[in-house]
């Protein structure tokens, strides 16, 4: 007998509030709801509650025997701004809102196990079980740290996870190395001087000099990053000049895009290639160019021992089949990277099995499988057990 079954009322209920926090999707720092449930139901476990922290995101921290030793599990909160069209009968109340990603599977996963080491300890340390809001693009776990997070709650790990349709029901996916890239975005405002259209030599062409970047801003990737790396550098919104007045060249264009990247390495080299290339340009006009690079996410990458730590974890209590040590990274970003770049870090993918038809993340078909419940509360236990056993 493996530690994946849950007793029937615990499963009950977990799958009951999972459902309930479906009928009732918050968007990211709007989780008033959703953390109030979860802070009140770790208050009445015995856990150490803080609320608040980022905006609606809350702690829940156990302390058991006398191991020093503390290491943080992270859960997101929040819903996505979509329609939802499962017609399910706890399809969400909220139009326009609708939990695509998983996330109230998240929560309930990470609350069911903070109750269940609650009751039955069996480890000596300290865990920290973070609620995130604002996931999805809204800088819930960079405000969680800088609302001081590691200051309040030093630690020495961070594991998280995340449902996967189309992953067998239970498998865990324990990879190491590069799991979801950086997702960044740049600005570049080309300065020149506007002029009559017919006397392109009383001014300096912007225009000009902005197409010639969007030109070569793509030697980037292809003459400057190891090609055995991945990265990719976008442009993708261009403004300038009126199509009511095609006979002034403008003074200025702006230019905007993306950047990712699966390495912080590869990250640094596209923030400063894509500005020298824009400033190179610009001064062969004569110009300036005005430059901005903004980190959104970092890439989440699953160090080594953390990584074989949660593998172990699952053969132990999970089984050895019910891990996988490769799996595909995704292009998508999850900023548990805020946490799992600072501390050694995992990130686990979690088997919710066959989908429902458009059933991928994102989809308003999407719903979360409550029968991996029992797979990601038993996932939590295993690796506060391994971490702290
Ligand atoms: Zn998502
Ligand atoms: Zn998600």
């Amino acid at each position: 007998m493996k530690d994946h079954t849950l007793d029937d009322t615990v499963l009950a209920d977990l799958t009951a509030l999972r459902r309930d926090l479906h009928a009732h999707p918050e968007l990211g720092f709007e989780e008033h709801r959703t953390s109030e449930i979860v802070a009140h139901r770790l208050e009445a476990a015995g856990l150490e509650v803080t609320r608040g922290l980022g905006g609606t995101g809350v702690v829940g921290t156990l302390r058991r025997g006398t191991g020093n030793r503390a290491i943080l599990l992270r859960a997101d909160m929040d819903a996505l701004a979509m329609p939802e069209a499962t017609s399910l009968p706890h399809a969400s109340r909220s139009p326009g809102k609708m939990h695509a990603c998983g996330h109230d599977g998240h929560t309930v996963m990470l609350l069911g196990a903070a109750e269940a080491l609650a009751a039955t300890g069996g480890f000596s340390g300290t865990v920290h079980f973070v609620f995130q809001p604002a996931e999805e693009g809204r800088g819930g776990g960079a405000a969680m740290v800088a609302d001081g997070f590691f200051d309040r709650f030093p630690v020495e790990a961070a594991y998280g996870l995340h449902n996967m349709p189309g992953l067998d029901l239970g498998m865990i996916a324990a990879v190491e190395g590069p799991q979801l890239a950086s997702s960044d975005s740049w600005k570049v405002v080309f300065r020149g001087i506007g002029s009559h259209g017919a006397k392109p030599h009383q001014g300096r062409d912007a225009v000009t000099a902005a197409g010639i970047f969007l030109g070569q801003v793509h030697s980037i990737v292809a003459r400057e990053i190891d090609p055995l790396q991945p990265a990719v550098v976008s442009a993708c919104a261009l403004q300038a000049g009126d199509f009511a007045a095609l006979n002034v060249i403008p003074d200025t264009v702006r230019v905007g895009g993306t950047a990712r990247a699966y390495s912080p390495e590869v990250r640094n080299q596209l923030e400063e290639a894509i500005g020298r290339h824009a400033r190179g340009v610009a001064a062969g006009f004569g110009i300036v160019a005005d430059y901005h690079f903004t980190r959104r996410i970092p890439p989440v990458v699953n160090a080594s021992a953390t990584t074989v730590l949660a593998q172990n974890a699952v053969r132990k209590h999970l089984g050895e089949t019910h891990l996988r040590t490769t799996f595909p990274a995704s292009t998508a970003g999850d900023d548990f990277a805020e946490f799992g770049c600072r501390v050694p870090g995992c990130y686990v993918w979690l088997g919710m099995g066959e989908t429902r038809p458009n059933g991928q993340h994102h989809n308003t078909n999407y719903d979360f499988n409550d029968a991996c419940i029992p797979y990601g509360v038993a996932f939590w236990c295993a690796v506060v057990r391994e971490e702290l056993g």
